[in-house]
Formats: structure tokens, C-alpha cells, sequence
């Protein structure tokens, strides 16, 4: 079975749609953008035309690459006080001269709706319900939920260990939880003799960043696997010059799964429909 993201990610969006319209006002979702790096470009793109489809307000603030920090923090400051504002994303990677760790905790933690101020990711390890949880971690519980995919006791491993991704996933999958109490493993570039842990997950989530590197081999008959990967190959036929392909090798892995994740159109989108459902959140939780 393929997971289409893509899908969910439109039936979730319709129900926030609905939800809005239902709303007197918008809820507002600023987005700062520094420089050109192209993915980021995209990325942003995608993010806050899905905010108009669904009624979202989006204010974004495109910065150049010199900006400096005391000006961005300045400008996050603001955003923290503006009403209409409910939640921040700074879009990353920033550039150097920017300590992203100092930008994210300048974010009030109730605007957070990437889920990557250290209050929210506390609360998250914690399991107190009432922070953001990271959209792509998010994405994925949402994915398997959905999918009536169970977690429960079931051996899931993670390749990649990012605060963004891997780290968080696990926090939220171990959780003593509906939907989740998985038995997380979390292996690593340092991890030894990575297939012998690959090869026994009943759900595999790959978040490694290295184009197919899944293999069949490496994959149980009949597993789960969740291609959370995005890269970037040459492809000279495609008219943007390039495509997306997965952490796994898809085509010889997918005979041997009972469901599997393609990219594009699997965990991408429903990164982004938790965007959206985090920024109501926020919304709801300033109206409540
Ligand atoms: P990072 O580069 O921050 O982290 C990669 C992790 O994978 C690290 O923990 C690293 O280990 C581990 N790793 C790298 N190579 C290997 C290897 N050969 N064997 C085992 N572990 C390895 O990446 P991100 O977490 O930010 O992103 C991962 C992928 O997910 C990327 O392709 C990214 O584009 C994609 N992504 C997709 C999203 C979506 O919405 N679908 C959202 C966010 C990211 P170590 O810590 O030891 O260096």
C-alpha cells in the first residue's frame, strides 16, 4: 500500500478550512525568510500559499542575507506582540553569521508553531499536551494514525537523530499515549552495524538525508517504512532541472512493505498540513 500524504494532507486542510470559516476572524501565521536559498524559497512557498487555501492570514518578511542579528531578533520581538500574529516560522536553515538556537528562543513559545523552542520540545519529552509539537514528527504520528497504521508496541526505528526530525519523533512515538507507545530505536551515523536494527523494525522511518540509502536488504518483510528524506538529484529532462527523491531506495523496496511513504507527496505535505493545524491551534488556544 502506498501512504499518500498528498491526500490526507488535503482531507486535513479541508477540515481546518471548514473549521476557519466557522471563526469571525483569521488566524495569522508570519513567516520570515532570509536570503535566497532556493529550497527555502520553495518551502516557504508552498507553506503559505496552503495558509491562503485554508483562510490563514500569512505576513511574510523577506529579509536580505546580511541581515543582521539584533535586527532579526528585533523584528521576532515584534511579531511576539503583534495580535494579529499567531504563530512565527523562521524558515532555516539561516545563514551563518546567525545563531539559529538564540533566533528560536527568541520566539514566545506560544507562537511557536514549528515546535522547536526549547519549552516545546521540554514539553514534548515531558508529554505535558500543551506546546507544539514539530510539524514533521507530527506529520508522520498523523500519517500512521490516519492510515490506522498501530505504533502500539510495535519495534519502530529511526535512521537520523535531528532536533527537527529524529529526536522529536522519538520523544512523541514512546509517549505512554493513543496513537503512540512504540518501542523507539534511534540509530545514527555513529551507530554500529545499522542493518541489524533496520532489518527488524516493524515501522522503519528513515530521516537521514542521503538520497535511496534504504535498501531491500535492510528493510523486514513486511514493514512500515516512512520516507521522511527530501533531496534533491539532476534530472536535465525535468523542467526545474532536478527531482525529488527519498532516503529510500523505493522502487526495490516498496514489493516488500505493507505500506510505504513516496516522495514527493508523502511526509512533505503533511509537514505542512501540521503547519496549519498548529497555527489554528495557537488561534484557538488565544480564544479560548
Ligand atoms: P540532518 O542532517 O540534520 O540529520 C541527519 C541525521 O541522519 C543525523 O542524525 C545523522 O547522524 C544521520 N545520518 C546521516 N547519515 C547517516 C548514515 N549514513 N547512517 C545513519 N545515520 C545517518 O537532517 P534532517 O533531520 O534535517 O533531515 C533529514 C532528511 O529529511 C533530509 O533529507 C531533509 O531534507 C528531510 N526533511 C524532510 C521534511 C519533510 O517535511 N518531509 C522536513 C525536514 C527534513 P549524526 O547525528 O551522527 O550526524
Amino acid at each position: 500500500m502506498i501512504l499518500s500524504g498528498r491526500a490526507l494532507a488535503d482531507e486535513i486542510q479541508e477540515e481546518i478550512k471548514h473549521q476557519i470559516a466557522s471563526y469571525s476572524s483569521s488566524p495569522g501565521l508570519a513567516v520570515v525568510l532570509m536570503g535566497d536559498h532556493a529550497p527555502s524559497l520553495a518551502y516557504v512557498s508552498m507553506k503559505t500559499k496552503a495558509c491562503q487555501a485554508v483562510g490563514i492570514q500569512t505576513f511574510l518578511h523577506r529579509l536580505p542575507p546580511s541581515t543582521s542579528e539584533v535586527y532579526l531578533i528585533q523584528l521576532i520581538q515584534e511579531l511576539n506582540n503583534d495580535p494579529s500574529v499567531d504563530g512565527i516560522l523562521v524558515q532555516l536553515p539561516l545563514p551563518s553569521h546567525i545563531n539559529p538556537e538564540k533566533i528560536v528562543a527568541t520566539i514566545d513559545p506560544n507562537k511557536d508553531v514549528d515546535g522547536f523552542h526549547p519549552i516545546n520540545l521540554g514539553k514534548l519529552l515531558l508529554g505535558i499536551n500543551s506546546g507544539f509539537v514539530p510539524c514533521t514528527p507530527l506529520g508522520v504520528k498523523v500519517l500512521l494514525e490516519r492510515s490506522h497504521i498501530s505504533t502500539e508496541g510495535k519495534d519502530l526505528v529511526i535512521v537520523g537523530r535531528s532536533s527537527i526530525v529524529g529526536k522529536p519523533l522519538a520523544a512523541l512515538l514512546m509517549q505512554n499515549a493513543p496513537a503512540c507507545n512504540a518501542t523507539v530505536t534511534v540509530v545514527h551515523s555513529r551507530s554500529k552495524d545499522l542493518i541489524q536494527h533496520t532489518a527488524r523494525a516493524d515501522i522503519l522511518v528513515a530521516a537521514l538525508g542521503s538520497p535511496r540509502f534504504i535498501k531491500e536488504e535492510m528493510v523486514k518483510e513486511g514493514a512500515v517504512v516512512i520516507d521522511v528524506g527530501i533531496n534533491r538529484e539532476e534530472d536535465p529532462q525535468s523542467p526545474k532541472g532536478f527531482r525529488l527523491v527519498g532516503d529510500v531506495d523505493f522502487d526495490a523496496v516498496a514489493p516488500k512493505c505493507q505500506a510505504i511513504t513516496p516522495v514527493p507527496k508523502g511526509v512533505g505535505p503533511m509537514t505542512v498540513a501540521m503547519l496549519l493545524h498548529n497555527t489554528l491551534l495557537s488561534y484557538q488556544r488565544k480564544h479560548a
